[in-house]
């Protein structure tokens, strides 16, 4: 029987050009197996204290782990869990770190079994799935950033998320007319078919009539989604936004927890709830939120805004799911997406395919990974 040998937690820095060149942070997870097998997870951390109590609770929860059977996913699951009852019991970096443990073991019971993750998750539920540009919101002057989605369109994709209150010059989620006339502008330069999504980020923050104004104003343009118009919890104004406007609101990606990610549909507020699997507790993790929002026929939809590890993950989850309409790419050219793996995620004329195995289906190059370790980063500046 193949046994899990070592478990390592590697903090990693890199700059996201999607993200203004924003230095971004990661802790990813390598497990070795005693017969030589490597699987690789990813938590999303995004902040350099946050990778580092990841891998500080890695190292700690790797006692549950190291000796055991990696095809035992569900059960090394329950036993972090079990292990996190004092200070992660609700959530927290403690979920991270299952996440990234949780994933490289998937990755590993794939190749031990010789199938995709995808096959272990009981098999595609879609044939295609239709891409769209998961973008921010950069340039000051709306007509360059109107030409800059066409472009990305251009090959097909089927639509673009843009994210407000990002860095940058685009000032957009501050002021109504600006907004209304970014959203009207898009929506006449990229024509009627392509979905818009909007996604407020954290330094957007409405009031309840505020997001009312702006949500029904864009609804003249076809807004597809709003995305976190208010945050990640305000039943009382999700309820206001919901009972006067009739655009999609999602919102859920901050959940960590099955419990959590469950309180949010109990309010009957969301209709697309998101999820990171390197966040909400892995592949097992995942799989047990969109079973409770295919229960509550919502929509699913990935987070995966961070290295092709947790791109696969939410692909192969996203595949194996009704409540799953689409899937959100980069749409620049970026180191954890395109040099960390050989064959980098890529739409085919607007649609994403099924990703084959064995386990995540993704080759990560080691190299890559030591040069962006946050250590040997914080050597170079
Ligand atoms: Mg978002």
């Amino acid at each position: 029987m193949t046994k899990v040998a070592t478990v390592e937690p590697i903090p990693v820095s890199y700059p996201e050009p999607n993200d203004f060149n924003a230095t971004r942070h990661l802790c990813l997870v390598r497990i070795e197996t005693d017969d030589g097998l490597v699987g690789w997870g990813e938590a999303i951390t995004q902040f350099p204290e946050a990778s580092l109590a990841t891998r500080a609770i890695v190292e700690g929860m790797a006692e549950r782990v190291v000796g055991r059977d990696p095809v035992h996913t569900n059960a090394i699951w329950e036993s972090l869990k079990d292990r996190a009852w004092w200070y992660g019991y609700a959530g927290g970096i403690a979920s991270n770190a299952i996440a990234a443990i949780d994933i490289a073991l998937w990755d590993l019971k794939g190749k031990i079994l010789g199938r995709s993750v995808l096959d272990l998750l009981g098999g595609p539920i879609h044939d295609r799935l239709p891409a769209v540009a998961s973008s921010h919101a950069h340039y000051s002057d709306i007509g360059r950033m109107v030409e800059e989605a066409q472009e990305w369109l251009a090959p097909g994709l089927h639509g673009v998320k843009v994210g407000f209150g990002k860095r940058g010059d685009a000032r957009l989620g501050y002021e109504h007319d600006r907004d209304v006339e970014y959203m009207r502008r898009m929506r006449e330069g990229l024509g009627p078919r392509p979905q818009i999504m909007i996604d407020c980020g954290w330094a957007v923050r409405w009031d309840v009539s505020t997001a009312v104004r702006r949500v029904q104003a864009f609804e003249e343009h076809g807004l597809h989604w709003i995305e976190e118009p208010l945050g990640a919890w305000d039943p009382e104004g999700y309820a206001t936004l919901r009972a006067k406007t009739t655009t999609l609101i999602a919102y859920g990606e901050k959940e960590w927890t099955l419990e959590g990610f469950e309180r949010v549909l109990a309010t009957g507020t969301v209709d697309v709830v998101g999820v990171d699997p390197g966040r909400a507790e892995g592949i097992t993790g995942f799989k047990r939120v969109t079973e409770r929002v295919e229960a509550y026929r919502r929509q699913s939809n990935a987070h995966a805004w961070s290295s092709a590890i947790v791109s696969a993950a939410s692909l192969a989850l996203s595949f194996a799911t009704p409540s799953a309409k689409l899937f959100e790419l980069k749409p620049l050219r970026n180191p954890m997406q395109h040099d960390l793996v050989t064959t980098p995620f890529e739409h085919r004329e607007g649609w994403m395919y099924r990703p084959t195995g064995p386990g995540l289906g993704i080759e990560v190059i080691e190299e890559v990974v030591d040069f962006y370790r946050a250590e040997r980063v914080a050597e170079r500046v």
